[in-house]
């Protein structure tokens, strides 16, 4: 339904060639003492995203010599008033789907530019990083094993940002022992929608720390985490099995994560059409594996495959081996799909960096991209997968689709973030990509598949969830957010009172 308004958003919008930022608003801001500096005219890299589909350009963008510049732009756009349009977007990487990290007409702040938080680690019983909001986790792991520590909860993909994942969950195969990543964190130092600096965490300024964790950006810029580590893995064991029957494969997953002894990562996917890049980049498996799952023959049938680490270094390898063979003796999978790699910790953490370069090298990286992330509770993900992947996605889909149960006890539930009321449910990502190359409908054609899972779960009563979710309306967020709307609504109140901050996640907008 939305589609028409977002090719007018990429085709209009996005094809002003030169912006010519408000005068008023250069000449406003011109006056703010700051240690970095204000960019009224290269805007329209601030006006791009990963999903490339939204295209709005802001008036200025914000390059911060300091997190005073920071908290001092939004404290002067705050004291406009309500009789100013302007707003301020946090951008991290970017890698947003909807231009949630956008600012229509307003300042984009580039958080990576952010200097003066430098990444600092703290040895110790319990160890834990300092990172600024605009740190690249790939970057912050990079430190932090030089000090043979890691952060233990991950996304798949590690060029994102602290500031933009906390902003989400972040979630990972590792989720369903540790928590998503706003599950790992003890402080935030805030920048609110007022302009004040605050720390917060669970003792000093909760309420601020637990609203910005998943808070979608609407209650404040991140300028810096404290994240909990653990001592880090030096290698791994990364193992691939198949499944032909969706029962078996979800009953193992759900089994594998309720074992105290388990393995340190478990994921899964769905395999319907197993070739070309686009749908095989997400689920690549270590380069060197000669063999690879699409060479197993299926006979045209879905195939699900079910993906665990296991960490390990040289003084316990055999008794992993032997804890890896006991676990795998408990699995359901076609006998003949065992498939199994040695990797370094960092290669397996970073391994989708290296489908990026694959896929940038051939130009389908920066392509639109409609994705679609679902929260599904358990006693529903059956009659989810009858429909979806029996019936809506026809054979060839233009991407990866995830799909792997999380628990809900290892979420805090005072934080933003919200998900099915089940203990266990499933993150079902669908991953699409729509390259023009292929074909001109491709993005219409996801769009509406999109809308088509959206409608079966509504008309089936799913009580689904969207993560990294996307709404236009006020009524579809109160939806989104059930009982915890007014809670949401109210920390809004207190912490951005004039809706400033992240108005490209449109839960609120500004009243002029
Ligand atoms: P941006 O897109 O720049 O910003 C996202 C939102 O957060 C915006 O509203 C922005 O205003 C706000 N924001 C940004 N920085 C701050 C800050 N410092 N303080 C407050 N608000 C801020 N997610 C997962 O959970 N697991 C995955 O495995 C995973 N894999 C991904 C793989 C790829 C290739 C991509 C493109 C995305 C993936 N994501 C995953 C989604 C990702 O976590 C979100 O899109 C995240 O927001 C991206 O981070 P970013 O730094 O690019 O944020």
């Amino acid at each position: 339904m939305h589609y028409f308004l977002e090719l007018f958003v990429v085709l209009v919008l996005g094809s002003v060639a030169m912006h010519v930022s408000d005068p008023g608003v250069a000449s406003s801001l011109e006056s703010l003492r700051i240690d970095g500096n204000l960019s009224f005219h290269d805007v329209s890299l601030a006006a791009r995203d990963f999903g490339n589909r939204y295209r709005l350009l802001p008036s200025a963008v914000l390059h911060p010599g300091s997190v005073s510049d920071v908290a001092a732009t939004v404290r002067h756009v705050f004291r406009m008033g309500s009789g100013s349009k302007l707003t301020v977007a946090a951008r991290g990487h970017g890698h947003s789907l909807q231009g949630q990290a956008q600012a229509d007409g307003g300042i984009v702040v580039r958080m990576e530019n952010l200097r003066g938080c430098e990444t600092k680690v703290h040895d110790g019983e319990q160890p834990y990083v300092d990172a600024s909001g605009g740190a690249l986790w790939i970057n912050v792991l990079l430190e932090c094993l030089k000090h043979g520590l890691a952060p233990k909860s991950w996304t798949d993909y590690l060029h994102l940002t602290i500031g933009g994942t906390l902003s989400n969950a972040g979630i990972s195969g590792q989720a369903f022992r540790h928590g998503p990543q706003i599950s790992n964190v003890h402080q935030l130092e805030i920048v609110t929608g007022k302009g004040e600096l605050l720390n917060c965490s669970a003792e000093e300024n909760a309420d601020l720390f637990y609203a910005a964790l998943g808070g979608l950006g609407q209650f404040g810029i991140i300028t810096r985490a404290r994240i909990a580590l653990e001592p880090a893995p030096k290698m791994v064991k990364w193992i691939r099995v198949l499944y032909s029957d969706f029962a078996s494969f979800t009953e193992d997953q759900e089994m594998l994560i309720s074992l105290k002894e388990t393995f340190d990562y478990i994921e899964g996917f769905v395999i319907i059409n197993r070739t070309g890049l686009l749908n095989n980049w997400r689920s690549s498996f270590n380069p060197q594996n000669p063999v690879q799952a699409s060479e197993f023959d299926s006979d045209g049938r879905i195939l699900f495959c079910l993906e665990m680490t296991k960490n390990f270094d040289q003084d316990n390898a055999e008794t992993v081996n032997q804890q890896v063979e006991a676990l795998l003796s408990k699995l359901r999978y076609i006998p003949s799909t065992l498939f199994q790699s040695e990797v370094s910790y960092l290669e397996f953490l970073d391994r989708v960096h290296v489908s990026e370069v694959k896929l940038r090298s051939k130009g389908l990286w920066e392509v639109p991209h409609p994705w679609l992330n679902l929260l599904i509770p358990r006693t529903r993900i059956r009659d989810f997968a009858a429909q979806v992947f029996g019936k809506i996605l026809p054979d060839s889909n233009n991407g990866p689709i995830l799909l792997y149960p999380l628990n809900k006890s290892k979420w805090d539930n005072r934080t933003s973030a919200v998900i099915p009321d089940e203990e266990i449910f499933y993150l079902v990502a669908f991953l699409s990509s729509a390259p023009s190359s292929s074909d001109h409908d491709s993005l219409d054609r996801a769009l509406k598949q999109n809308d088509r899972i959206l409608d079966f779960c509504k008309q089936a009563g799913i009580r689904m969830k969207q993560y990294l979710p996307y709404y236009t309306m006020q009524e579809e967020w109160r939806a989104h957010f059930g009982d915890r709307w007014e809670d949401f609504a109210r920390r809004k109140g207190v912490y951005d009172p004039l809706y400033i901050l992240a108005p490209g996640q449109r839960i609120f907008q500004k009243a002029v």
